[in-house]
């Protein structure tokens, strides 16, 4: 490893602890970036600059969408702009109450990236802001109903240790 990169490393480890979410400032151009690393030495360096809010908010507890102010789509992930009429004057608005699981699947042979987690549980929550939520099931795969009530938490992932969301059964 490069020491630019172990050094964005530890300061991604200490924004984990401090903030939830392992985010680097780039000291060139003060860009915020988003830091990961995992098997196979996959970096991942993305800008988040314009979508900042969702990861300060996430460290809040709550999970963000943008709504385009002209057109009203809503977006999840967040995006800052519309691909659907252009516009890139967006709204924040949390992705909250009881959604409804809407299908989920059940990871048996994992991707070798994954190879260190027990089986688990993806699925799609329509939340009732009208948005579709493609998460980790946090909760006992066997008890899963396509159907259920669901809500969306927020919590840690291990070993990566950053926050992220999670569909829960209520
Ligand atoms: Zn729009």
């Amino acid at each position: 490893m490069s020491d630019e990169t172990e050094k964005l490393k530890e300061s991604a480890e200490e924004s984990k602890k401090k903030f939830g979410s392992p985010i680097v400032v780039d000291q060139k151009t003060s860009s915020s970036l988003w830091f990961d690393q995992r098997e196979l030495n996959v970096r991942y360096l993305i800008s988040i600059n314009r979508i900042k809010k969702f990861y300060e908010e996430l460290s809040k507890g709550k999970v963000m969408a943008t709504k385009c102010n002209k057109c009203g789509e809503i977006y999840f992930p967040p995006q800052s702009y519309c691909n659907k009429c252009g516009s890139n004057s967006m709204s924040w608005i949390e992705l909250s109450g009881s959604g409804e699981l809407l299908t989920y699947t059940i990871i048996n042979v994992k991707p070798q990236s994954f190879s260190h987690y027990p089986d688990y549980a993806i699925g799609i929550a329509k939340m009732p802001q009208g948005v579709n939520v493609l998460a980790w099931i946090d909760g006992d795969v066997r008890s899963l109903r396509v159907g259920m009530k669901v809500r969306l938490e927020v919590k840690r992932r291990d070993p990566e240790g950053y926050l992220t969301y999670w569909i829960k059964p209520e």
